[in-house]
This record gives C-alpha cells, sequence and structure tokens, in this order.
C-alpha cells in the first residue's frame, strides 16, 4: 500500500513538472492544450443579450470545434453601432462582448485587422495560439493610424495608437504591441488568454 502511494504521488509529480516546463519552454506536450480546451467560457445568452448594446449587425454561430480548436458562443460581427470594420470578427462572445466595450471607449470609428479566430498554433511553438479559440484579434489600424508606420512617432496618429494600448490593457489580459517582439511590427494582438494585463 506504502508503495502504491509513493508510485502515485511520483506520477503526480512528473505530471505538475511536465505542465508547467511545458509552460515555461514551450515544449511539445499537450497538457496546457487541453487544459485551455476545457476551461474556455462562453458567457451565453446573457453575453449574446450584452453584445446587442454594441452590434446590431451580428450573427450568432454557436460553439464549434476543428481538432484542438474550440469557439464557445462565436458570433460573426460585420460592424458595431460606432465603428466600421475593414471585415467580419468571428469570435467568442465574451471577447466580442470586449472588442466593442473597448472600440467605443477609444472612440473608433474604423478598425482594420487582420485576424481573429485562426485554428493555429502559436509561432514557433506546439502551444495553440488564443486565435484558435476566438478570444484574440490583431489590429493593423485604427482610424487612419498604422501600427506599422505610427507606432512611437511623436503625431496625431501616434498619439491614437498610444492611447489605444493604454486602453487595452484594461480589457485584455494580454497586450502585444512592436516592442513586444518582432512578429508584431505591424499590429496589436489583443486577447483574454491566462496573462497579466499590460506591465
Ligand atoms: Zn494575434
Amino acid at each position: 500500500m506504502k508503495i502504491l502511494i509513493r508510485i502515485l504521488f511520483i506520477f503526480f509529480i512528473l505530471v505538475l513538472t511536465g505542465i508547467i516546463t511545458e509552460f515555461i519552454y514551450y515544449l511539445p506536450s499537450h497538457a496546457f492544450n487541453a487544459f485551455r480546451y476545457y476551461t474556455l467560457y462562453g458567457g451565453g445568452e446573457r453575453c449574446l443579450n450584452k453584445l446587442d448594446q454594441y452590434t446590431d449587425d451580428f450573427v450568432s454561430l454557436g460553439t464549434f470545434e476543428k481538432g484542438n480548436c474550440r469557439v464557445k458562443n462565436a458570433v460573426r460581427i460585420s460592424s458595431f453601432i460606432n465603428t466600421q470594420l475593414s471585415g467580419d470578427l468571428t469570435l467568442s462572445c465574451p471577447t466580442a462582448l470586449e472588442v466593442g466595450q473597448y472600440f467605443r471607449d477609444i472612440k473608433a470609428e474604423y478598425v482594420e485587422h487582420i485576424g481573429t479566430y485562426n485554428c493555429r498554433t502559436i509561432s514557433r511553438s506546439k502551444i495553440m495560439s488564443e486565435h484558435s479559440y476566438g478570444v484574440a484579434i490583431d489590429i493593423s489600424e485604427i482610424d487612419g493610424a498604422s501600427i506599422k508606420n505610427d507606432w512611437n512617432k511623436n503625431t496625431k496618429k501616434g498619439a491614437i495608437l498610444s492611447n489605444a494600448h493604454k486602453v487595452a490593457c484594461s480589457y485584455f489580459s494580454n497586450v502585444l504591441t512592436p516592442d513586444t517582439d518582432k512578429l508584431h511590427h505591424d499590429h496589436f494582438h489583443f486577447d483574454n488568454g491566462y496573462g497579466s494585463k499590460c506591465f
């Protein structure tokens, strides 16, 4: 009996170490992906009702899954009441709601985005991107201010972007900019995964 307990204890420690190591070093095991997949939150009917306050131009798609990807309570939004979009957004309802509130907060009239739901891993890693769960958006331009050309500039457009960045920190748990790494030289990435807002 004592031996069995010892074996179980060692097994438990190994699994725990596996998850932590995978997370820190982006190793190719699947514990974190599985954990993330099962902990997604869709917000239900209540979220859809709240979304009505921000857009009258959306359709509900329900929950859909594809391989390791899953979007809970998905919506496709063509425009928000005060904000026009370069293309439709496909997002899980709680994230769609935050995006709507955020655009209203920064008074964005036109937003160009280069992606929302997309079933893929994070670049150079085996961990699924938050885009796979419909809780992330990549934005390339806000009201004529381009992240590629106007970020960190001491101009009117630069000010639009620095304000957009500052406000994003109170809405999203991960906010990536051209200052984060080269992969984000031309867009902001905002998502609602595990993260620590801006630091
Ligand atoms: Zn992204």
